[in-house]
């Protein structure tokens, strides 16, 4: 392995840069050169790279987006479009390939798998929905968001006594609704995973009323029915003042999280070892731990352990 591409594809998420210089500076590091493909797919199909420095990540990893720019490259789905990407890959001299996206973006890099290219992905999107791995960049953020916007409409609901029905993103998925609806604190929490009865939402409603409930925020996934309807339904149903809030692409911009750079620097970093210990058509995932009881003499007993690897990974990745 001399030298490695990048790319960003798919949807944008909070935290691709951080992983973009996670990628080029331990690349770099490792004595590799990098190339930046733009637009994802499309900078692959139509011939369009840079070669990356480590001052081209600067200053990036406080940003949202992604420098790299992304896109949707439906002629990457054709034959003839992933042909001409072979080219482009020929031409520029990469090894291998690191992906950062979302479940399309993989398909895809598994497609260039098929062809021979050696791919490792780093899972980056908003929604959470590949499996495998706990958490996929730009998720934090976006729950992030969307529970700093439930807490200013829960302000202006208060003091209105209104219902607030608020929809944010995911896809099909409704991981974002479900970390934000529990963060703050929604009364209901509609996802496509779980079949719901809106005459029950509205009795829960009611109860809440009953019992001197000034507000009530339903979270609802994009992919479970849309808030206009579900606003509309409420309205009709209970009689009660209900608004609908479409939060859009707020929830996706901004800069990342603490925690989605740190994840970004760690998946980053490890896309890059993978690749150049030859395990490729890989995604390189994070699964932390799960709930434990631990017995006060174990904790007592044990020293808080300080992470050398990370604090090792924080120096390289700030040559
Ligand atoms: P995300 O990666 O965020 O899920 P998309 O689903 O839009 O975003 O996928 C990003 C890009 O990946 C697509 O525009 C296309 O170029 C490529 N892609 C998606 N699915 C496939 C597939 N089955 N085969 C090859 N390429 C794909």
């Amino acid at each position: 392995m001399r030298k490695i591409g990048v790319l960003t594809s798919g949807g944008d998420a909070p935290g691709m840069n951080a992983a973009l210089r996670a990628v080029v500076r331990k690349a770099i590091y490792h004595g590799l050169a990098v190339v930046g493909f733009r637009r994802g797919y499309h900078g692959l199909v139509y011939g369009e790279y840079l070669e990356m420095q480590l001052g081209s990540v600067a200053d990036i990893i406080h940003r949202g987006g992604t420098i790299l720019l992304t896109a949707r490259t439906p002629e990457f789905m054709e034959r003839r479009g992933r042909e001409q990407a072979l080219q482009t890959i020929e031409k520029s001299g990469v090894d291998g390939l690191i992906v950062i996206g979302g479940d399309g973006s993989l398909r895809g890099a598994d497609a260039l798998e098929k062809l021979g290219v050696r791919t490792v992905v780093i899972p980056g999107t908003i929604d959470n929905d590949l499996a495998c791995s706990d958490y996929s960049i730009g998720f934090d953020t976006a729950v992030y968001n969307v529970t700093d916007a439930i807490n200013k409409v829960r302000d202006t609901a208060t003091s209105h006594e209104r219902v607030y029905v608020i929809e944010v993103m995911g896809r099909t998925s409704g991981h974002i609704a479900l970390a934000a609806g529990l963060a703050g604190g929604a009364e209901s929490i509609l996802v496509p995973e779980v079949p719901f009865d809106l005459a029950e939402v509205c009795e829960r409603l009611q109860r809440g009323v009953k019992r001197g409930k000034l507000h009530s925020i339903i979270l609802v996934a994009e992919g479970a029915g849309g808030a206009l309807n579900v606003g509309e339904e409420i309205k009709k149903r209970t009689k009660m003042e209900t608004r609908v809030t479409i939060l859009g692409h707020l929830q996706r911009g901004g800069t990342p999280t603490a925690f989605d750079r740190i994840l970004a620097s760690r998946l980053g970093a490890a896309a890059v070892d993978l690749l150049c210990s030859g395990s490729h058509g890989k995604m390189a995932a994070f699964r932390a731990s799960e709930l434990h009881a631990v017995s006060y003499d174990k904790v007592l007993a044990e020293k808080k352990e300080f992470s050398q690897e990370l604090y090792r990974l924080a120096t390289i990745l700030a040559i």
